[in-house]
C-alpha cells in the first residue's frame, strides 16, 4: 500500500494527532536541553559518525572477530538472509515447552516477532540486541537487561550493522544515544552479558544497502528515534504507514532499500518528507536524511521509466517535455491548455481540475488563467 494511503485514516484522528504532537513536543525540548548543555556536541556527533562509518566499512572483519568472540565465551552465531529464515533459526533455537519472553527492539519488530515480557515465570527469551562489541562478543542493552540473566535458553537478534569494534567507541555511541534519544546525560541502566547466548545475525536486505555507495550512510543508524520526534510527516501519520519494519525518516530511506522501489510503499516512502532538514540536523551520527531520500526519489524515477507501460504521470511529463521543446509548440500549448482551463473557472478560481491533475487541486485551488499571456501581454507591449 502506498504511505498517502496507509496516512489517511491515522490523518483522520484528531485525539491521537494531539497526542503524537504533545509527546513529540515533550520528546525535543528534552532532547534539546540534553545535547545544548554539552558544549563538545558537535565533536561528539563528528566521532559518532567517523565511528559508524569506519564500522560499516570494514563490517567483514568486525563480524568475524565477532562471532569468534562468542565462540570463544561459549555462545553460538547463527547467520538469517532474511526475516522467514531468521523466524525459523529463532523458533528452533528455543526449547518447544517452554513460551519465550521476549525483550523487543527495531530488529525484532522487523521479523514480526512478538512475546510476554520476561518476568520470574521465564525459561526462555529473545532479546533484541542494543550493540554488539565485536572484541568481545558482549552484547549491550539499554535498560535494566531483563532477560539476560535467565538460566534457560537466551537468543539474541541482531542486523549485522548492530555491532561496535570496541568499548572506547561503544562510549561514543552510548553517550550520543542517551542525549539525542532519550534526552539524558546517560541512560540510567546498561546492561550486558558476554556469550553464552544463541545470536542470530539478521541480514534482511542489509548488504544490499551496503551495496548502495549513497544509500549505505542510512546503516550508520542507531536507533534514537530523534529523527522521528523532529518530523512534521511522522508526527501528524504515527508510525504505522510506514509498513514493518523501521518508522519515521529513517525508516523512509531504509525500507525503499531493503524492498526495493518498485513496490508501492518503497516507491512512495521517498516522497513521504517535505526534506525541511529537521533529521539532519538532529542525528546523533549525522546521517543525511534529505540527501538520502533526493537519491531514493530518483531511482524511483528511473524504475518508473524502465516499465514496458509508462504510467499517466511519465505520460503527462513527456507531452511537457515536448510542448517545451520548441518556443512555438509552448506558446500555443500555453495558449490552448488556458482557454481549456477557464472553462472551469467558478467564481473566480480553479476548485478542481480533472484527472490525474486533480492531485493538485486536492489540497489546494488555482486563480483563474488570465486571459492574455505574458509572452503575448509583452509583444503587444513592444
Ligand atoms: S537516523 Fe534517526 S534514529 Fe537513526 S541515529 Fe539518526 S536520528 Fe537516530
Amino acid at each position: 500500500m502506498r504511505f498517502s494511503d496507509a496516512a489517511r485514516p491515522e490523518l483522520a484522528d484528531p485525539r491521537e494527532r494531539r497526542t503524537r504532537r504533545q509527546a513529540a513536543e515533550d520528546a525535543r525540548a528534552r532532547q534539546a536541553a540534553a545535547t545544548g548543555e554539552l558544549p563538545d556536541w558537535e565533536p561528539l556527533r563528528e566521532s559518532g559518525a567517523a565511528i559508524r562509518e569506519r564500522t560499516l566499512r570494514e563490517l567483514g572483519t568486525h563480524l568475524e572477530t565477532l562471532e569468534t568472540a562468542v565462540a570463544e565465551e561459549g555462545g553460538r552465531v547463527h547467520w538469517a538472509r532474511d526475516a522467514n529464515e531468521a523466524r525459523r533459526i529463532i523458533t528452533g533455537l528455543l526449547p518447544a515447552d517452554a513460551d519465550a519472553a521476549l525483550v523487543r527492539s527495531d530488529v525484532t519488530d522487523e521479523l514480526g516477532l512478538e512475546g510476554a515480557e520476561p518476568g520470574p515465570h521465564t525459561k526462555a527469551a529473545v532479546v533484541g540486541a542494543g550493540f554488539l562489541v565485536a572484541e568481545t562478543g558482549t552484547l549491550v542493552v539499554t535498560g535494566r537487561g531483563e532477560g539476560l540473566s535467565i538460566p534457560g535458553t537466551l537468543v539474541v537478534v541482531a542486523g549485522i550493522e548492530d555491532i561496535v569494534p570496541d568499548w572506547t567507541d561503544l562510549e561514543v555511541l552510548l553517550q550520543l544515544l542517551a542525549r539525542a534519544g532519550a534526552g539524558l546525560p546517560l541512560h540510567p541502566a546498561v546492561a550486558t552479558r558476554t556469550g553464552e547466548f544463541e545470536l542470530v545475525l539478521v541480514d534482511n536486505g542489509r548488504t544490499k544497502v551496503l551495496a548502495d555507495p549513497v544509500g549505505r550512510e542510512a546503516l550508520r543508524c542507531v536507533h534514537c528515534s530523534a529523527c522521528s520526534d523532529v518530523c512534521p510527516v511522522f508526527e501528524r501519520t504515527g508510525p504505522r504507514p510506514y509498513g514493518p519494519g523501521r518508522a519515521g525518516p529513517i525508516g523512509a530511506v531504509l525500507t525503499p532499500q531493503v524492498r526495493g522501489v518498485e513496490v508501492s510503499l518503497g516507491a512512495s516512502l521517498p516522497f513521504a518528507s517535505t526534506l525541511c532538514g529537521a533529521c539532519a540536523d538532529v542525528c546523533p551520527v549525522k546521517i543525511d536524511i534529505p540527501g538520502l531520500l533526493v537519491h531514493l526519489r530518483g531511482r524511483v524515477v528511473d524504475a518508473r521509466r524502465r516499465r514496458p507501460v509508462p504510467n499517466p504521470e511519465l505520460l503527462l511529463m513527456r507531452g511537457l517535455a515536448w510542448s517545451m521543446g520548441d518556443e512555438r509548440r509552448y506558446e500555443q500549448t500555453v495558449v490552448r491548455r488556458a482557454r481549456w482551463a477557464r472553462l472551469l473557472v467558478r467564481d473566480g478560481r480553479i476548485r478542481r481540475l480533472p484527472g490525474l491533475l486533480g492531485k493538485w487541486t486536492d489540497a489546494r485551488d488555482l486563480p483563474a488563467p488570465p486571459r492574455r499571456s505574458f509572452r503575448a501581454w509583452w509583444r503587444r507591449r513592444g
